[in-house]
């Protein structure tokens, strides 16, 4: 805490990983050795810069924006901008921390890293986001590369913005080498990773509740945020039943469930028009609960996939005694510390996100690898892969976390799981 004053977010997220190391390292010592836990913690590199443009009225803005490089033991940083106006330093320390396990998770050559702004994109024109990109890239443009940093998306930044940053990279570089994923189909980005993040979430899911002897066909579902529209689809194939969409202004209650139709109005609303929950609620004609957050609905599975910190403890108890069995996280870090314990303290299967969430960032290495080979796969192709990857941080959540009496950790066996692989690259180069 002394080193990081004012990053609430990341020694929570820090703490919250060695705890679950601590016992592991303390029969295997060799990796408190060479310093290792004290470089794990220290970004490699934090970038931070002016970022000043021309809005419509013909004022000047100046937001601030910020790239955090904080592990290439395993390959190129890799990690999401954010722009929303709740980013800054700690936040995206924390997130690059927990990007350097789920990387290494996803068993692809990746690092770990994370950036953005504070710049709101709400209520700014297309015009607006176009120049804030643009000179946001007039700097960043220097720190990343293919086989240095390769950012993409995150909370605000979706395909218009990946589109405007990378089209100002290649025009900045002189290169059209993959310097961003989740770019759009028409220059080289990948079928499936738009769904990626919210069928991973599901996809893993559905391994944990296999391996608890169920399956989610027949089951309720909760769901927030945006990710969470292909999680409502993956969900649906797989036969539950999914009652609740929500964004940051409340929650549309729908207890005869989601259907194919009803998403696509959803998506409409969300994706087309820019629009909000509450529009899709009214369109329809559903119930629509103003700043309610989901988690008061009774379900057997939620899915929060919104932002960090928008399950905290009472929350979960709520859950809990509306006989939640299983919270997969699409966001990172949505469920707080109190969640989490009070989860694993009453049998809930509980996956974090750097498990459950990893989908998105695993095909964003699929569209880096189909890139440098000048290749594009199939929707079959690239999903057959994701399903594979979230199988294997499935089997590798297993023998990391399944505890003495058979039940399993999930936040143990992922965070360990990473760990033993970054400290492995890192012990390997020596200390740089
Ligand atoms: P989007 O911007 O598409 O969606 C964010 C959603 O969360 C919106 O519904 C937004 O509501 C809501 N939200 C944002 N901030 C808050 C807040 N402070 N309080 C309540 N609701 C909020 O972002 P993504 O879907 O890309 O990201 C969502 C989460 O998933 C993040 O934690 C991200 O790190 C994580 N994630 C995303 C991946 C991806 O592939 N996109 C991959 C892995 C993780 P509103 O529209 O009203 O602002």
């Amino acid at each position: 805490e002394q080193r990081n004053p004012g990053q609430p977010e990341f020694i929570q997220a820090v703490a919250e990983v060695m705890e679950s190391l601590w016992p592991f390292i303390s029969e295997h010592p060799r990796y408190a050795e060479h310093g290792l836990l004290d470089r794990l913690v220290e970004p490699e590199r934090v970038i931070q810069f002016r970022v000043s443009w021309v809005d419509d009225r013909g004022e000047v803005q100046v937001n601030r924006g910020f790239r955090i490089q904080h592990s290439s033991a395993i390959g190129p940083f890799k990690g999401g901008l954010r722009f929303h106006p709740s980013v800054n330093l700690s936040v995206l320390k924390f997130l690059a921390f927990e990007q350097t396990f789920k990387n290494a998770l996803t068993t692809l050559p990746m690092g770990g890293g994370k950036g953005g702004s504070d710049f709101d994109p709400k209520g700014r024109s297309p015009g607006e986001v176009m120049r804030f990109c643009q000179s946001f890239m007039t700097e960043l443009y220097r720190h990343v590369g293919s086989d240095t940093d390769v950012p993409a998306g995150d909370i605000g930044v979706g395909g218009r913005e990946i589109g405007f940053l990378a089209g100002m990279m290649k025009k900045l570089s002189n290169k059209a080498s993959c310097v961003f994923t989740g770019k759009g189909l028409s220059f080289g980005g990948s079928l499936i990773r738009p769904e990626a993040t919210g069928y991973g979430t599901v996809y893993f899911a559905e391994e944990m509740l296999r391996h608890a002897g169920k399956t989610m066909a027949g089951m309720t579902v909760s769901v927030s945020g945006n990710v969470a529209q292909y999680g409502i689809e993956k969900a649906m194939a797989l036969g539950a039943k999914v009652i609740t969409a929500s964004d940051s202004s409340g929650t549309v209650i729908d207890e005869a469930g989601f259907t194919p139709e009803k998403l696509a109005v959803l998506m409409d609303v969300k994706n087309v028009h820019y629009g909000r929950v509450s529009e899709y609620a009214e369109r329809l004609g559903l119930y629509f609960e103003a700043g309610k957050r989901p988690w008061h609905v009774p379900v057997d599975i939620a899915f929060p996939c919104a932002t960090q910190n928008e399950i905290d403890g009472d929350d979960a108890a709520m859950l809990v005694r509306n006989g939640v069995k299983c919270v997969a996280e699409g966001a990172n870090m949505p469920c707080n510390a109190a969640a989490v314990r009070v989860f694993e303290q009453n049998g809930v299967l509980y996956a974090p996100g750097k498990a459950s969430n990893a989908g998105g960032v695993a095909t964003s290495g699929l569209e880096m690898s189909q890139n440098a080979m000048r290749l594009s796969w199939t929707r079959e192709e690239v999903d057959g892969r994701l399903l594979e990857i979230m199988q294997g941080i499935h089997r590798m959540c297993l023998q990391y976390g399944t505890r003495p009496d058979g039940t399993v950790s999930y936040s143990d066996g992922a965070n360990v799981a990473g760990f033993v692989k970054v400290a492995d690259a890192m012990l390997a180069q020596g200390v740089i």
